[in-house]
């Protein structure tokens, strides 16, 4: 090899370590992300998310709570369930929709060829136990919003179903009636929500069946097209 050709070699690895100097970094961003990775990214984000909910004191609900109670389910789930907030068994066991409340909602959920195993992701509300199954206050319902916020960015379903009026009346920023908000479609936080009975009302009236059956109709409809 000549000098020329020494001399030419020499300087264009100068050239290549200078262009991966400064242009290295920009390479590496713009490689695309592995898809297990982002799942594992937002597996991450989801215990980061419980942990946080499960230390939170935010609301007097804390005083009175035996645990938080986060939410179960799948990530990119067909449909998220949205409760009003934990019950007396939800409260002792930490999971959603537990006791006869939540083995009914099982059962609609099979009717429509869903399960809380494979397809669907179940939160509430409020995240603590009201005492005595009151009603969330309007500000404990506010202090909780961003966690839910959160789990819709993070979970991202392909419909939601609201459970109950204080669900349907939070997720729709309406003062009606559950009567009124159900057996529709609405747009919830850019997603299509169907709002219906909760399952413990169900359990006490039973005429709200025919109802609840039109709008789980509605709901797989909305899955389906
Ligand atoms: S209800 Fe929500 S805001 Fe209130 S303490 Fe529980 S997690 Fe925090």
């Amino acid at each position: 090899m000549n000098m020329s050709h020494e001399f030419a070699r020499e300087f264009r690895e100068l050239v290549n370590l200078a262009e991966d100097f400064v242009y290295g970094p920009y390479r590496q961003q713009r490689e695309p992300v592995p898809e297990q990775e982002l799942d594992r990214d937002r597996g991450a984000v989801r215990r980061l998310l419980e942990q946080e909910i499960l230390a939170c004191n935010l609301c007097p609900l804390s005083g009175g709570r035996t645990q938080a109670v986060p939410g179960v389910g799948v990530l990119d789930p067909l449909v998220m369930v949205i409760g009003e907030g934990p019950g007396a068994e939800e409260d002792r066991l930490g999971e959603p929709f537990v006791g006869p409340a939540g083995r009914y909602l099982d059962d609609w959920l099979r009717a429509i060829g869903l399960s809380r195993e494979d397809n669907v992701y179940i939160t509430n509300v409020v995240k603590c136990r009201p005492p005595g199954n009151r009603d969330p206050e309007p500000a404990e319902i506010q202090a909780c919003r961003p966690y839910l916020e959160r789990q819709i960015q993070l979970v991202h379903p392909r419909v939601i179903l609201a459970a109950g009026r204080i669900a349907a009346q939070f997720l729709t920023g309406s003062e009606l009636g559950i009567g009124k908000l159900r057996g529709r479609e609405h747009s919830c936080y850019g997603l299509p929500m169907v709002a219906t009975y909760h399952p413990s009302g169900v359990l006490r009236n039973p005429d709200w069946r025919r109802p609840v059956w039109e709008d789980l109709k509605l709901l797989r409809s909305i899955l389906d097209r």
